[in-house]
């Protein structure tokens, strides 16, 4: 067959292919259109889930005549004036293709008002041609009725999805607007139903309110941070709070919603060790970002997008989410009135309870003073001598007057009472008491001492005086000759020792709990996967080895032994989950007692 080039017709239908996927993707060009022209109240109705009818009516600026018959040709935009403009974009569209698409697979009437203007002017178009225009009596601003998307392309037509998924997608579209701009109104009805009404607001929380639920929302945390390369603005549910879905999810990059994995990621990892498997937390979060770094013409749809150095956005995001977890008091508060739930700590109502003195023991953990760091062997016999004085003075009070530690992170006073069931600490605080979980406390210890140690590359290790004999399959045998120098790195040493027999030297010291085939077998199995990132790969692990070698419950603890795990908890980044998710901590207030023993006025 000859070349032939294609007609604007054929050109305009198959660019529709790309940008007009669905009835909610009109509906998501639209609206954007509408939010580019500063419309303040934005209507969308819709029939047969945007089958037979998208209408959307905006109070935004309007167009003239001239820029209404201009507006659904292909390539014509008002919001690029020149080449310069497509690599710093401030506006949603840019592409000026969206009406153009939208008009070759549908029957489109445009009526539109300036200010300037006395009358409204109405355009009808199918399939791309003019059909009739003319003045009409309208307000300012346009409304633009989209009818039968799809007529004269009956392929796409039928790979709609059911009308229900169809109407999901546009109530997404919508929803995501409406949480990414507060101040601007909008209602969603489909048959004359209401199914979104977002009325402008000046509180965010207030607008996540009449979206995500009011309940939802006062639980939100709010996340504000800023570095040299962006801004992120919004709000993130508490740990304990994550769904079985991702529906809570959104991510607005210059007030444009976009997807983006490695964004997403870097928000599950700010949450890093706090969230159960398989839970997923709430956040409405808005990156501020120069747009010069962020190109949002890969895709016609434009909710793909390319950030410029992402990996240092990615890096800030995730501190921004730790920032913000580790400012609020995460710990969950037990209401014994009622089922053992978790809330949200009032912190307030201790400070009422003056009438229970809260004193700290000498055991008081958090008052223990820390032992020297060794380090020159000039240290270390200046330490044995001190050590040696003290012993000959045989009055000498060896335990030292506390010293108060201040701590970064708001961790409780606490004050160890002993332990229940072999499983569970329990403390008396200010205000009330603690129970913790000895099992959950001693792993997040382990992990975040050890993860320091691997970061900083010094392992402390433990030399076996009996060394084990450990013997591997033969595939194993192979992953271990590989991966020899990563298993140094955390502290594991093998020697062959003839067939597939090694020889274990050392142990990382944390984990001297262990037992050391059973860790290095599930080590080379997840690393024979070669599924995980390196950084995958250290989190599965270490999480393994602190599950494995922490105090298990049922394991009677001394004092001493419960207090410093508290102390070393009390040093944690991440004090109050363990590394699965779950909590380290609860706790009753003393008002909660109180009206247990009817003790309430
Ligand atoms: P783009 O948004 O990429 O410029 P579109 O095809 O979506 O391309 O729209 C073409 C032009 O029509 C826009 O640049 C804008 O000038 C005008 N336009 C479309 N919708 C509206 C609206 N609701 N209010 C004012 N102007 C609009
Ligand atoms: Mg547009």
């Amino acid at each position: 067959m000859p070349i032939k080039v294609l007609s604007e017709d054929l050109i305009n239908k198959i660019a529709a292919g790309e940008v007009v996927e669905r009835p909610a993707s009109v509906v998501k060009e639209l609206v954007e259109n509408s939010l580019d022209a500063q419309a303040s109240r934005i209507i969308i109705d819709i029939q047969d889930s945007g089958k037979k009818l998208i209408r959307v009516t905006d109070n935004g600026k309007g167009m003239t005549q001239e820029d209404a018959k201009k507006s659904i040709l292909r390539h014509a935009t008002s919001k690029l004036q020149n080449e310069l403009d497509l690599y710093s974009i401030s506006t949603l569209g840019f592409r000026g293709e969206a009406l153009a698409s939208i008009s070759a697979v549908s029957q489109v009437s445009i009526i539109t008002k300036t200010q300037n203007e006395f009358a409204g002017f109405n355009l009808i178009i199918e399939a791309g041609s003019t059909i009739s225009s003319g003045i009409i009596a309208a307000e300012q601003g346009t409304t633009i009725e989209i009818r039968n998307i799809f007529f004269n392309t009956p392929a796409r037509k039928k790979f709609l999805k059911s009308d229900s998924v169809e109407l999901r997608h546009i109530i997404d579209v919508i929803t995501h607007y409406a949480l990414c701009y507060p101040n601007i109104s909008f209602k969603l009805t489909h048959e004359g139903h209401i199914l979104l009404n977002s009325p402008a607001m000046e509180d965010q929380q207030d607008n996540i309110g009449t979206i995500y639920g009011a309940s939802t929302a006062k639980k939100l945390l709010k996340l504000e941070y800023e570095n040299e390369f962006l801004k992120i603005s919004g709000y993130i549910g508490a740990p304990y709070d994550a769904r079985n879905d991702k529906n809570q999810q959104a991510f607005f990059v210059n007030k444009r919603w976009i997807k983006n994995q490695e964004l997403s990621k870097a928000v599950y990892e700010g949450y890093h060790s706090m969230l159960f498997v398989g839970k997923h937390p709430t956040f409405v979060l808005d990156l501020t970002l120069d747009p010069q770094k962020v190109d949002v013409n890969i895709h016609p749809q434009k909710t793909e997008i390319k950030i410029e150095e992402s990996t240092l956005v990615n890096k800030s995001l995730q501190e921004a989410i730790k920032k913000t977890l580790r400012e609020y008091n995460l710990i969950p508060i037990v209401n014994v009135e009622e089922q053992l739930t978790f809330g949200r700590p009032t912190v307030k109502s201790s400070k009422k309870e003056t009438k229970y003195a809260y004193e700290q023991s000498e055991q008081a953990v958090l008052h223990v003073r820390e032992k020297p760091v060794i380090t020159t062997k000039e240290q270390l016999s200046s330490v044995l001598n001190a050590a040696l004085e003290e012993d000959s003075n045989e009055n000498s009070v060896v335990y030292q007057q506390p010293q108060v530690e201040i701590h970064t992170t708001k961790f409780p006073s606490l004050k160890i009472l002993g332990q229940i069931h072999k499983t569970f600490f329990v403390a008396e605080t200010e205000g009330g008491l603690f129970y913790l979980d000895q099992h959950a406390t001693h792993e997040r210890v382990l992990y975040e001492k050890f993860m320091q140690q691997y970061l900083g590359q010094n392992v402390e290790i433990q030399t076996l005086l009996q060394p084990d004999i450990i013997e591997f399959s033969s595939k194993e045998k192979i992953l271990v000759e590989e991966h020899q120098h990563k298993l140094n790195e955390y502290g594991f040493r093998l020697e062959h020792f003839g067939q597939n027999s090694y020889v274990l030297k050392t142990k990382p010291l944390l984990f001297n709990r262990l037992q050391s085939s059973e860790i290095l077998k599930e080590f080379l199995d997840t690393l024979s996967t070669g599924r995980n990132t390196l950084e995958e790969f250290q989190e599965i692990i270490i999480t393994r080895m602190a599950c494995r070698s922490a105090h298990m419950a049922g394991e009677e603890l001394t004092t001493t032994q419960m207090n410093l795990v508290i102390k070393e908890l009390a040093k944690c980044k991440d004090p109050f989950t363990c590394p699965h998710g779950r909590p380290t901590m609860i706790k009753v207030e003393s008002n909660e007692l109180e009206k247990k023993f009817r003790r309430c006025h």
